[in-house]
């Protein structure tokens, strides 16, 4: 974009005169001259040196056509190829009418007609003409992003709408390009680099927009929109953008994603089908083997689904639509094996989508907070089972209950499970708590605390999952747990070669320089059974024993 010094005080604008005859320069100078700053060129050339001398200051070109090495024609030309020239306004001085369609065309802003006769009106138009410009100039900068130079957002949807209007025949695609892990870069390298790097980006869209017609935006930080005429492939672009950026930027690597929604579809808004092709670019976030996502029908429809499911949610806590399954621990270090303790796992009986497993909710609900309800549910659930069972049966079975990382984040945690135990005349020995590896990972030290002040009051923390996170054996010899749940991963391919077998070896040498007992989940069959316990497991949970089921099939197995 051209940045012009732009004149928005009282100061005199700078006016430059061309002609090559000097009566008219005299004439015009006297004017201008109470109102204006004037300068003078003799013939095209002349003026084209000052033009690009004082192209910052310029206001405004008066211009005689016919001149003597080069005229007002070839000026007028030379002006509208140049980027930074072609802003500046030009009158056009001239007493032949044909004259005046040329120089139009040329790009002229308006004309004076000679002889010049009445001072009024020249002076009247000449200042017309600065005040257009300056306008323009004014709309110019707040159209555009300051940084990459490319529109702004209401901009661009302003300007998607007129294409809309004016090229009905036209099928447009909407693009959204997102950089990988910006805000690391920016930490990492400094936001220079970033800034760079938005830059570079930038730049290749635009010089993609060459041949294809389109436009661009940055709607915020990392985040740039293209509405851009439908293409098959859009390869081309992410090639573009890659190998432009790697020229300038050779490590770190920068790797650049792009949702697209290219459906024909005349109801649904620009705004909508941005969302739409955002969505779709989020949803490869962390896949670094893919670049471009399309949304379609089956991203239309897990959409669809979600919603439905989070709208539901209240309701089905309220009408008790969740059910806690159960699925027995065995200890298998004796002769037999024991029963240890339970997993409580929930399912939603939802009246019309039918049984859901937790795969189909609980992944959302932690995207979005409501998980909580559901745990919350869930241990209030396992904790009246617990005292039921202890009634009926004499037996205080202990239960695991699954903790989300969300809880973590809840200050009331503590004091929400020691209520739940209280009301139903339990101890903390009722209740295990269960914690994915990976929710130790964004914040470890809040963490560490809160399992440990959880620890404090009597609860055992079981780390589920174990081996499927990237935790640094450093940072596990200082997580507070009581037990390991081996990764059903692991424990799936443990019989099937000696690699698997060897990996869950060292697994356990970690667990052992831990100090704690291990539980193998996901024992199917005899061979894993037979495997697991040789390598030093003490406990087993899976289908070889028994799946989860609801409370009154467990029952068979308490009597
Ligand atoms: P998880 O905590 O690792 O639970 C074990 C999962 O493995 C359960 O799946 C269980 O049915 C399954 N499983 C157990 N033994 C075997 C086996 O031998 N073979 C195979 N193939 N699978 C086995 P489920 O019940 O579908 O639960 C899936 C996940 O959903 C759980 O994994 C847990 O992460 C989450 N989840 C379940 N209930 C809750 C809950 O109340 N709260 C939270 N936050 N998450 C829950
Ligand atoms: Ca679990
Ligand atoms: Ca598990």
């Amino acid at each position: 974009m051209i940045t012009k010094f732009k004149k928005v005080d009282n100061t005199r604008r700078l006016v430059l005169v061309v002609d090559d005859e000097k009566v008219n320069r005299d004439m015009l100078g006297y004017i201008l001259h109470k109102d204006y700053e004037v300068i003078y060129a003799e013939n095209g050339k002349e003026a084209l040196k000052v033009i690009k001398e004082k192209r910052q200051m310029l206001s405004l070109v008066l211009l005689d056509l016919l001149m003597p090495e080069m005229d007002g024609f070839t000026l007028l030309e030379q002006l509208k190829k140049d980027v930074q020239l072609r802003t500046i306004p030009v009158i056009v001085l001239t007493s032949e009418k044909p004259a005046e369609i040329k120089s139009l065309e040329l790009g002229a802003a308006d004309f004076i007609t000679k002889p010049y006769d009445v001072p009024k009106v020249i002076l009247a138009r000449v200042r017309r003409i600065v005040e257009l410009s300056e306008d323009k100039m004014m709309i110019k900068d707040t159209e555009r992003d300051a940084l990459t130079g490319l529109y702004n957002k209401q901009f661009f949807f302003k300007y998607a709408q007129h294409i809309d209007k004016y090229y009905k025949e036209k099928r447009m695609d909407c693009l959204v390009l997102n950089i990988d892990h910006f805000h690391l870069l920016n930490e990492l390298y400094g936001r220079q680099f970033g800034d760079k790097v938005l830059k570079l980006v930038a730049e290749n869209i635009k010089n993609y927009l060459v041949d294809i017609y389109g436009i661009s935006c940055r709607v915020e930080a990392d985040t740039f929109y293209l509405y851009c005429e439908h293409q098959e492939d859009y390869n081309p672009l992410i090639e573009q953008l890659m190998n432009g950026i790697s020229a300038e930027i050779k490590s770190p690597k920068i790797h650049v994603r792009m949702g697209v929604y290219n459906r024909d579809d005349q109801k649904l808004g620009n705004e909508r089908k941005f969302d739409q092709a955002k969505l779709a670019c989020d949803r490869i976030r962390e896949n670094f083997s893919t670049s471009i996502a399309f949304y379609d029908m089956e991203l239309h429809r897990s959409m669809i689904y979600s919603e439905r499911l989070i709208n539901d949610i209240h309701e089905a806590v309220e009408q008790n639509q969740f059910m806690v399954y159960y699925q027995p621990v065995y200890s298998v270090t004796g002769t037999k094996p024991e029963l240890k303790s339970a997993e409580a796992l929930v399912r939603w009986k939802h009246p019309e989508l039918g049984m859901l497993n937790p795969e189909s909710f609980i992944p959302l609900f932690e995207n979005n907070g409501l998980i909580q309800l559901v745990d919350y549910y869930v241990w209030e659930k396992a904790a009246k089972q617990v005292h039921s069972w202890k009634e009926k049966f004499g037996v205080q079975l202990p239960v695991s209950v699954n903790v989300s990382r969300i809880d973590i984040h809840d200050s009331g945690l503590k004091e929400k499970l020691l209520s739940i135990l209280k009301e139903n005349g339990l101890t903390t020995e009722s209740l295990y708590l269960e914690l994915t590896e990976s929710a130790y990972g964004d914040n470890v030290e809040k963490h560490i605390r809160v399992v440990q002040e959880l620890r404090d009051c009597g609860f055992k923390v079981e780390m589920d999952d174990f081996g499927s996170g990237y935790s640094s054996l450093n940072m596990l010899s200082r997580l507070p747990i009581d037990v390991l749940k081996l990764d059903m991963e692991f424990v799936s391919k443990i019989h099937k070669d000696a690699k698997s077998y060897r990996l869950v070896e060292i697994i356990m040498d970690i667990a052992g320089y831990l100090d704690v007992p291990v539980i193998a989940e996901g024992v199917e069959v005899e061979e894993q059974l037979k495997l697991v316990k040789k390598v030093g497991c003490k406990y087993v949970q899976g289908f070889y024993f028994s799946k989860p089921v609801p409370p009154s099939e467990f029952e068979c197995l308490l009597q």
